[in-house]
């Protein structure tokens, strides 16, 4: 079943978790060696972005990257769940864009500013809630021309650990959402750029950049 308007209807997510170079290749072309355990970092609520909403590129940044990535949307309290019980806590998935201001993020040494500004968490277009995640497409084109083209398959850490992870570390509230991380091929927005991050079985994001 696919819900839309999940962000003016549903729960409002007490907070969005993301996972940190979660794909090999990725954490390649960032200079990075793959993670032995999950890197997890807090983007806000308040950056959160419906389908079809404009990006606005913040003058503190010459430099803001899409990320295109596999979100999964908490269905109900979750707390130190177990790998194997994952599903039972998640509604469902969406695509997201974990949009990022490279630069800020590199002079930070953390993440928060680079990745908290508002509109930096655009998700949709729609929950998908019946979907095997294991193995999906999942590509990211600016202006039609494609930018990112990978497989969730190729995450170091699959969606079963990630929750077990980050419940362990923190409750998740029914409508919190889960970045898994990004595939290769990250790259600038300029303005009056149309992003678009499409997953296999789910839909495509769209959003335009200002
Ligand atoms: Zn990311």
């Amino acid at each position: 079943m696919k819900i839309y308007r999940f962000l003016e209807d549903g729960p409002r997510p007490t907070k969005i978790v993301a996972v940190g170079r979660n794909y090999a290749e990725h954490a390649k072309e960032l200079g990075n060696e793959p993670p032995s355990e999950p890197i997890i970092f807090l983007k806000p609520p308040s950056a959160l972005l419906p389908h079809e909403g404009t990006i606005i590129r913040p003058p503190q940044s010459e430099r803001v990257d899409h990320e295109g990535e596999l979100a999964m949307v908490i269905g109900k309290r979750a707390r130190n769940v177990k790998a194997a019980s994952w599903r039972d806590f998640v509604k469902g998935f969406t695509c997201a864009n974990d949009v990022t201001a490279r630069d800020l993020q590199k002079k930070d040494v953390q993440f928060t500013r680079g990745k908290s500004f508002d509109t930096f968490c655009p998700i949709g277009p729609c929950i998908e809630t019946d979907l095997d995640p294991a193995d999906l497409s999942l590509v990211t084109r600016v202006n039609g021309q494609i930018r990112q083209n990978g497989r969730t398959s190729m995450m170091i850490f699959p969606c079963s650990t990630l929750i077990e992870f980050i419940t362990g570390v923190m409750s998740l509230e029914p409508g919190d959402v889960i970045l898994t991380g990004t595939p290769a091929g990250v790259g600038p927005l300029q303005s009056g750029d149309t992003v678009e991050v499409e997953i296999e079985g789910i839909g495509t994001l769209r959003n335009h950049v200002a």
